[in-house]
């Protein structure tokens, strides 16, 4: 059923803006002393090998985090913005000194911000059943115990029983792969109704910026519905551009290039009142340093 893997993908440009993000978010919510519940709903498999056979197939994140590392580790001519510092720190962690091989998916980069002392949690969710097998037993290795648990359960499912969470404190971040055009309606049905059951949470969808309606409706529909509760949003999107090689003009008989992702987006409800700020500093930055060509660019609205 499932066909989309995200060790494919891992630390590609659009894993950039996402973690860079989920960071943000995270640092700020996790100034308050009150426990933090995370709910993952599409988790991934948790962590990476960028020299593995997935990640060189595709070499997705050689145009996002391995070009970023690269750069950071010379001599930047504007120093890089505290968000980006913050993620290639974070991401650095996972590594020897000096080397970017593996890769921590959102799993990971959360455990890693979450206070033991203050009981925050993290729920996860994954589907695929490699991944969630996977997961389960990279998630083992933390010894983390009652903090972490992993389920192979549909996350837009199994999240409604945790909110709200008895701190009144947490962050729902949905990931989907949007293989199925079902999971764009998905979102917005499960935000809607997350929304009713738990207005003051936080919020962070990712999503792809592909030409098909659905993907062009969701950021839409999420205004809406953070309007009509009354919350304030942010919606942040990164384009690489499509590089050189699409305007190459094809020979007849040749297959066409394809750019693959080039584009995406994440929309945040409730967002920290920092995160706009950040924001507002780093994507120019990430355009400029992760852009293909011209036609790389950004926007943030709220
Ligand atoms: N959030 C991860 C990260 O940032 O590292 C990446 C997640 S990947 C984009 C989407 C994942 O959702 C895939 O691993 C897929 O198997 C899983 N998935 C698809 N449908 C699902 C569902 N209904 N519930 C839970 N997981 C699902």
């Amino acid at each position: 059923m499932f066909s989309y893997r995200h060790a494919f993908h891992a630390g590609n440009h659009a894993d950039v803006l996402k973690h860079m993000t989920l960071i943000a978010v995270l640092r700020h919510m996790l100034q308050k002393d009150a426990a933090l519940t995370v709910l993952d709903t599409h988790a991934g498999a948790g962590l990476y090998r960028l020299d593995g056979d997935y990640a060189t197939k595709g070499a997705e994140a050689v145009d996002g985090v391995l070009k970023l590392f690269a750069l950071a580790a010379g001599t930047p001519a504007t120093p890089l913005s505290p968000l980006i510092q913050d993620y290639l720190a974070l991401i650095a962690e996972f590594n020897k000194p000096g080397r970017l091989t593996v890769y921590p998916g959102s799993p990971f980069v959360a455990q890693r911000l979450l206070r033991e002392e203050a009981r925050d949690k993290l729920k996860l969710f994954e589907l695929h059943p490699t991944d969630s097998k996977t997961l389960a037993a990279n998630i083992a290795q933390l010894e983390a115990g009652r903090q972490v648990a992993v389920s192979r359960e549909d996350g837009f499912e199994g999240l409604r029983p945790f909110l709200p969470p008895p701190s009144r404190r947490a962050l729902v971040l949905m990931d989907p792969s949007y293989e199925i055009k079902s999971d764009y309606i998905k979102v917005s049905a499960c935000i809607q109704e997350c929304l009713v059951r738990f207005p003051t949470g936080a919020y962070m969808v990712w999503y792809p910026v592909i030409p098909r309606p659905e993907a062009h409706e969701l950021p839409r529909r999420l205004k809406t519905l953070a309007r009509q509760a009354g919350k304030p949003w942010l919606h942040a999107v990164l384009s690489i551009g499509q590089g050189p090689e699409m305007d190459r003009v094809t020979l007849p008989g040749e297959q066409a290039p394809r750019p693959g992702l080039t584009a995406s987006g994440v929309f945040i409800i409730n967002p920290p009142h920092t995160l706009k700020a950040g924001l507002a500093e780093a994507l120019p930055q990430l355009k400029k340093l992760l852009g293909r060509d011209k036609r790389a660019s950004f926007t943030l609205e709220s």
